[in-house]
């Protein structure tokens, strides 16, 4: 689902959506709207991170939760797990404050306690294991990632940070022969909670890094902990690099920041990369090869089911992860070579198949 589909009322997202269903709940206490997205279950349980964050209008905040759903049924399918997607979008107004704030995720906790085992959620942008513990007081057990401390596996961001780091090293290998990453420029867009992770990995491969983030103190922490350079926010499209890793936010390559690229590949954690799907035709077009999000970005919840449903070890699952990603975003560049396709359309294609299928 495109960012730009026609003019963004609710009717018309509600008409241009292929999802199952969208339950949305106003929180009257604090005056926030609680989105809860369930793209698919034909593979099963609808899985997905919660979203927390201020939105100009309610209608982008639903935008957010569809496409990202959406996103996460094809992130399962990639990963061959056996989950369908979803995704919890709370939009709140600015300033809310920490007691209010718990309360409205025991509240959301009720309401997925309530919906009976449909979704079940995890942390994303805008909320932690933490509040994973607080959900889980009402939502339990319908909720991934809780603090070790409550008998969950944690923040499953060094988990998302390793696949990345799989993904960007079977792109180089690629693209220059050798996934050796010593010497090789790579720029970082958010050094949140995956980029940073992402960044110590690529720096004790010898990479060159930059990371460029809104946050300033972040960027200082950055520099001072990691060692990597740092740039503005906004520069981090013009850099000449051989990765450009965007693990911000999402709908950063569009048809104003394409033009400006000058990498050779983009591979990052963010969700939702493309704008549109036209987005990934004007990549083709610069010659920029782009490894598709939800095959570079599925380490956290293959992390997730792994360690809290499959009961695989910490070892074998970040194992997993890395040769996932690798394998995946092999086949995907190998099937877009092979049907001159983009990368996007092949990711698409292997999803949609092993959903048809029944298989993740
Ligand atoms: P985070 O909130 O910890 O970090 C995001 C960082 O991006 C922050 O430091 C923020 O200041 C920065 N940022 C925001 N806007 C920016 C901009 N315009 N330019 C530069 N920096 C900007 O989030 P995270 O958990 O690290 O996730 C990053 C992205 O990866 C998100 O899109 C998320 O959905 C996706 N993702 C995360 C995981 C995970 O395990 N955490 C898994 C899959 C996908």
């Amino acid at each position: 689902m495109d960012t730009q589909t026609a003019e963004k009322t609710l009717d018309t997202l509600m008409g241009a959506w292929d999802g199952e269903e969208i339950i949305v709940r106003r929180d009257q206490p604090t005056g926030a709207t609680i989105i809860i997205a369930v793209h698919s279950t034909r593979l099963g349980l609808a899985c997905g991170g919660t979203r927390m964050k201020t939105y100009p209008a309610l209608e982008e905040a639903v935008l957010d939760a569809q496409r990202l759903a959406e996103g996460m049924t094809f992130k399962f399918a990639a990963a061959g797990l056996q989950r369908g997607g979803g995704k919890a979008v709370i939009a709140i107004p600015a300033g809310l404050d920490a007691a209010a704030r718990d309360d409205l995720l025991r509240r959301y906790g009720a309401l997925i306690h309530q919906l009976g085992g449909i979704f079940a959620c995890g942390a994303d942008v805008g909320t932690t294991a933490h509040d994973m513990d607080t959900i889980a007081e009402t939502g339990a057990p319908y909720v991934f990632g809780r603090t070790s401390e409550r008998g969950g596996s944690g923040d499953p961001s060094p988990a998302t940070a390793t696949g990345v780091f799989s993904g960007i090293k079977t792109t180089c290998a690629r693209l220059f022969g050798s996934d050796a990453l010593a010497g090789r420029r790579v720029v970082v867009q958010g050094a949140g909670k995956v980029g940073y992770s992402l960044m110590g990995l690529l720096r004790d491969e010898g990479a060159e890094v930059t990371c460029g983030d809104v946050d300033a103190v972040i960027v200082e922490r950055a520099r001072t902990e990691l060692g990597v350079s740092a740039m503005a926010a906004d520069a981090v499209y013009d850099a000449e690099c051989d990765i450009f890793s965007p693990c911000a936010l999402g709908a950063i390559l569009n048809s104003e920041t394409i033009p400006r690229l000058r990498c050779r590949a983009v591979v990052g954690a963010a969700n939702n990369q493309l704008a549109t799907s036209a987005d990934a035709e004007l990549l083709r077009e610069r010659d920029i090869l782009y490894a598709p999000d939800f095959v570079v970005n599925s380490g956290g919840a293959i992390y997730l089911i792994g360690r809290e449903v499959l009961g695989w070890s910490e070892q074998d699952t970040l194992d997993r992860v890395r040769n996932g990603v690798r394998d995946g975003l092999t086949q995907v560049y190998a099937l877009a070579d092979e049907h001159g396709m983009t990368t996007s359309a092949a990711a698409e294609q292997v999803a949609r198949q092993r959903i048809a299928g029944g298989q993740g």
